[in-house]
């Protein structure tokens, strides 16, 4: 049986994790459920970096030993992993006698090698980077990544023969051209390597916290040295000979790319040093900015990654980032646009999808669904393709692209059951085969999206799962087996609440169309006041409401006549970027009217939407179109126009909404 074995960077303790620390174990844990997905024995460590001096610092500060400190930050590292659905199978911290081990073990190979000797060392010092910094890479006397100043630093260090390296390491990045990936790092790395290696200090003296360094008990092992070898000690390294030749070399290192010189130079160095191989893979990711700021608790522009889960669940988090930031590359995280991919990914597709199969199957089968009489239809391809397409994706590491294919089966689903119209099928006796063969494809290939998506949104997922009738263990299912389009056997599918409730809070309902207030097409949605001609008397004589706002009363809002309507046209005003004119059914009457949504919708698209229209607002020329009532959307600030469209059982036309 193949084996996976994969790291992240070890985290300082010195603060909680922010959302651009979390990206990094999200990521991993994606590669780690996709390889348990494949069938490959998958060993996944993670850990904390406890001997740094701006832990120990942190730890004097709240009046702490420093160990109490470190184990107290355990805990709240492992809440907001727990939290995320991280599913590390070992969590190392360098205070753990296996890693002490490890480090005094290396440290005596490589002094044994002749690759250790003591000298002075002076230079600028970063202490929130824990590294010397050379002079041309200040910016106006500051460290580039704290923007502050460092301290000149001399004292008596130990080296490690760095230098003598540079020939076998650009000879190993030659042999094994995947080494470092994306390839923007490795060609960093490979400028770095052919203009020259220097030693670097390995040591620091006159402290105490850390990993006294063998030969010199006085100075302790530099925090840098010290880290890096937690990836070998967290698998048996000077401890469990048979667990380190079992899982030994690693095959992923998943580390940030600011961090790619110490992985890709220092680190096979070492190892080669003290006689050990070096890891097969690094993968540099980017960093998740915030509102395109740099995400950092030294500039204070840092996330709170349980807050994020915590408002639209871990799950949508997860999606947002792996789906949203293609993996190497820099992204950005911001609450609007997160709100608003909830609501389009999850609320408006996938979950809507999930919901509408289970109604349908529930009202026209009781959720019983025989195995189909015909042979599999175009969805079945669709979704091999997909499957596929996910497998060469993931592979690679490409796990927005991934993310991209399941979603091409999400998107194909939702076209079949529009093309098909099974509630069309529902109405006539002949079609029960037919009808019955609808729904078990368009059930078989969510069930396929569920499993491609499993590794992304371990929890929601397999509620999807579970939904379309899957009898199996979550756990056991596997890739190879299971995305198999399956066309035998009957199957259960469950109807249960939403998951994923559309999302009003951060969002208003508000005016897309003309009213007394008509919107111009250079007008932007999101500065118009919410829904002005919608309530004209929530005048400031109303009595403020608890939460601050003003109350209208029911007599107040009975006044706005909204009514469910159908799309029956939808084409787009010439000249204008903003505004599609429709004609809406009413029930008992057709009218025109004109709506700021042609950013967020294809015309095309929009025919056959049932929908809520205020139908008792005066009429309003757009772009010289008289529009007569407007449709309800939603419009967060900065986001598209999202619809408000009514879902299966589909109301009475022209029904009062209230
Ligand atoms: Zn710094």
């Amino acid at each position: 049986m193949s084996r996976f074995y994969l790291t992240t960077a070890i985290d300082y303790v010195n603060s909680r994790p922010h959302l651009g620390t979390a990206y990094e174990k999200i990521t991993a844990d994606v590669i780690a459920r996709y390889k348990r997905l494949c069938g490959i024995d998958t060993h996944f460590l993670m850990g904390n970096d406890e001997h740094s001096q701006n832990v120990y610092r942190r730890a004097v500060e709240q009046g702490l030993e420093p160990l109490a400190y470190c184990d107290r930050m355990e805990a709240e590292f492992r809440e907001v992993w727990a939290k995320l659905e991280i599913s590390f199978d070992d969590f190392i911290r360098t205070t753990q006698p296996r890693h002490r081990a490890a480090v005094t073990e290396m440290a005596r190979r490589i002094a044994a090698r002749g690759d250790l000797y003591e000298g002075y060392y002076e230079g600028w010092y970063c202490i929130s980077c824990e590294a010397f910094k050379q002079e041309k890479d200040l910016v106006e006397g500051n460290c580039p990544v704290h923007l502050r100043k460092p301290e000149w630093i001399r004292e008596k260090n130990h080296f490690f023969r760095l230098s003598k390296y540079g020939p076998t390491l650009l000879r190993h990045f030659q042999e094994h051209p995947g080494f470092l990936e994306p390839e923007v790092r490795r060609n960093e790395i490979l400028r770095l390597l052919e203009g020259g290696l220097e030693d670097i200090s390995i040591s620091r003296a006159g402290q105490h916290w850390g990993i006294p360094l063998p030969n010199d008990p006085a100075s302790v092992v530099y925090v840098w040295f010290d880290a890096l070898i937690n990836y070998i000690s967290g698998v048996g390294f000077a401890g469990d000979q048979a667990r380190f030749e079992r899982w030994w070399p690693a095959d992923l290192h998943v580390i940030g790319k600011d961090i790619t010189r110490f992985h890709c130079v220092v680190w096979p160095a070492m190892l080669i040093s003290a006689g050990v191989e070096p890891p097969r893979q690094v993968f540099g990711h980017g960093w998740v900015h915030f509102g395109g700021r740099k995400m950092s608790k030294t500039l204070g522009t840092v996330v709170d990654p349980l807050e994020a889960a915590d408002r639209l669940g871990p799950d949508p988090l997860r999606l947002y980032l792996v789906k949203e930031i293609p993996y190497g590359n820099d992204g950005d995280f911001s609450w609007e646009r997160f709100e608003e991919r909830y609501n389009v990914d999850l609320a408006n597709n996938l979950g809507n999808l999930v919901s509408r199969v289970a109604a349908m199957a529930d009202r026209y089968r009781r959720g019983e669904l025989a195995p189909p009489a015909g042979p599999a239809g175009r969805l079945a391809s669709v979704a091999a393709e997909a499957a596929a397409d996910y497998r060469k994706s993931m592979d690679r590491f490409a796990l927005h692209e991934g993310a991209a294919a399941a979603y091409r089966l999400v998107d194909a689903a939702n076209e079949f059951i529009a093309a098909t119209e099974p509630w069309a099928l529902a109405r006539e006796a002949s079609q029960a085969d037919r009808l019955n063969q609808v729904l078990y494809e368009v059930s078989e290939a969510v069930r396929i999206a569920g499993l491609l998506l499993l590794p992304i949104m371990p929890g929601a997922a397999g509620e999807i799962l579970r939904r379309m009738g899957e009898t199996q263990p979550i756990e056991s299912l596997r890739l190879d087996r299971d995305a198999a389009w399956r066309a035998g056997g009957a199957r259960t599918i469950v109807k249960a609440e939403q998951m994923w409730p559309r999302l009003e809070e951060g969002a208003r309902a508000t005016t897309t169309s003309g009213g007394t207030r008509p919107m111009t097409d250079e007008q932007k949605t999101p500065s118009t006041p919410p829904a002005a001609p919608a309530a004209p008397a929530a005048a400031p004589a109303a009595a403020p409401a608890p939460s601050g706002g003003d109350c209208i009363s029911i007599d107040e809002f009975m006044k706005v006549e909204l009514r469910v309507a159908r799309i029956l046209e939808a084409e787009r005003v010439p000249n204008s970027k903003k505004l599609i004119k429709m004609t809406v059914d009413l029930g008992t009457e057709q009218r025109t009217l004109v709506a700021g949504i042609a950013e967020a919708y294809e015309p095309a698209a929009l025919v056959g939407k049932t929908v809520a229209v205020v139908a008792n607002l005066k009429p309003a020329k757009l772009m010289g179109i008289e529009s007569n009532g407007m449709i309800l959307a939603a419009s967060p600030d900065g986001g598209k126009p999202t619809l408000v469209i009514f879902d299966e059982p589909l109301p009475p036309l022209g029904s009062r909404v209230r």
